[in-house]
């Protein structure tokens, strides 16, 4: 861990680490809901301080529940593959309309449900489904994803008239090239459409054959305007993507998982950047991968205060960048 984030987040950490503790102790029904009632008082602490309506998370995953299980299961893997370097324990468990009822408690306005397919032939089907989860939750954005497959720019194109507001790209667990020209008509037309995609695309926490920051700044050669949020805030090459969204207007990042305890660690985000980061106040969102996260939500938004660029860059990131890129 690095002194900063220590020194950064301060007391809120081990307020988060001990909760996620209590969440794995107990399954009892009245434990949970107490545990979460005091959560949620935290967190909408946070938003009510800086005086916004509550937050726009543009980072949060739903997926059809056996996919979901087999994220977590792979997560849970993840300590004993890298010799118990990696523990992973997921804090929300949960089902989903119990993780959907929980943002709301948090406040969050509105949110995504970032689902992405590891092979061909998936992407479409995680489409329908993705319709079905928005007409069920009026306060997710709704999410579609692709892959780089014959039909591509066809299912995209339903997609976007079936009123996908958000793309999700995972360049890592998909294991394909971005700028692979089978998806050159799909990049094209959501560029024209503007609607934005979230791609991880970064090396971190585990690097791909495609990842990180060549492989997008070959898209964004072609596609310009292409509306991409990179993910992770491009964790581990942080100052490659900063770079990126420097150059092309359309480019946003999220914060997901960024200056956490835990990305801390591995990832460290260097100082020097932060008047990069700064100065690009209007285009990085936040986003914390709920449910799939090894510690409490809360610690997501402490970390971004910890940071210590402000309350206006706060309230930008936390609700004003998504609300303005969504039309809320
Ligand atoms: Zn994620």
């Amino acid at each position: 861990m690095s002194p900063r984030s220590s020194e950064a987040t301060g007391s809120g950490v081990g307020r988060a680490e001990g909760q996620r503790e209590d969440r794995a102790a107990g399954p009892s029904q009245d434990g949970a809901e107490g545990r979460s009632a005091q959560e949620s008082a935290e967190v909408r602490q946070f938003w009510e301080r800086l005086g916004l309506p509550g937050l726009i998370d543009v980072h949060t995953h739903f997926m059809p529940e056996r996919v979901l299980r087999k994220v977590w299961a792979y997560f849970d893997a993840l300590g004993p593959m890298t010799g118990g370097g990696m523990e992973w324990p997921i804090t929300y468990r949960d089902e989903e309309g119990e993780r959907a009822a929980l943002l709301r408690q948090f406040g969050v306005r509105a949110f995504t449900a970032m689902l992405y397919p590891h092979k061909p032939g998936m992407a479409e089907w995680l489409n329908q489904w993705a319709v079905e989860f928005a007409r069920r939750t009026p306060d997710c954005l709704h999410t579609a994803t692709l892959f780089p497959e014959p039909g591509v720019a066809a299912y995209v194109r339903r997609a976007v008239d079936e009123g996908a507001r958000v793309f999700k790209a995972h360049v890592q667990v998909g294991a394909y090239d971005p700028a692979d020209e089978l998806l050159d008509p799909a990049w094209g037309l959501l560029a024209e459409a503007g609607i934005p995609v979230v791609i991880h695309c970064g090396s971190g926490p585990a690097p791909g054959k495609h990842t990180g920051p060549e492989p997008i700044r070959r898209v964004l050669a072609r596609h310009p305007r292409l509306r991409l949020v990179v993910a992770h805030m491009g964790m581990p090459e942080y100052e490659d993507f900063l770079g990126l969204a420097e150059r092309y207007g359309e480019v946003r990042l999220d914060t997901t998982m960024a200056f956490t305890d835990f990305s801390e660690r591995f990832a460290p985000f260097p100082r020097r950047a932060l008047p990069r980061l700064d100065a690009l106040g209007d285009r990085i969102l936040l986003g914390t991968d709920f449910p799939n996260i090894p510690y409490a939500y809360v610690h997501q938004l402490h970390a971004l205060e910890g940071l210590g660029l402000g309350d206006d860059w706060l309230r930008a990131v936390c609700y004003g960048n998504g609300a303005r890129l969504f039309g809320l």
